[in-house]
């Protein structure tokens, strides 16, 4: 399970959102939920950028 730790590469914000419930977190694989939004490119059908919710700045995967 890896352990989340996101910080925004433009203005350093923490990205790590709420965290998840015990129970679900093996469905998620993951501890907590994620601030950044991802970018999804239909060509490629995947996400291929975050955006930053604080800044707009954008990073790639
Ligand atoms: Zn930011």
């Amino acid at each position: 399970m890896r352990d989340n730790k996101e910080d925004c590469p433009h203005c350093n914000a923490n990205l790590q959102g709420e965290s998840i419930l015990k129970s679900q977190q093996e469905a998620y694989g993951s501890t907590h939920f994620s601030r950044k939004i991802g970018v999804y490119d239909f060509f490629k059908d995947r996400t291929v950028k975050w955006t930053c919710p604080d800044c707009q700045g954008e990073w790639d995967r």
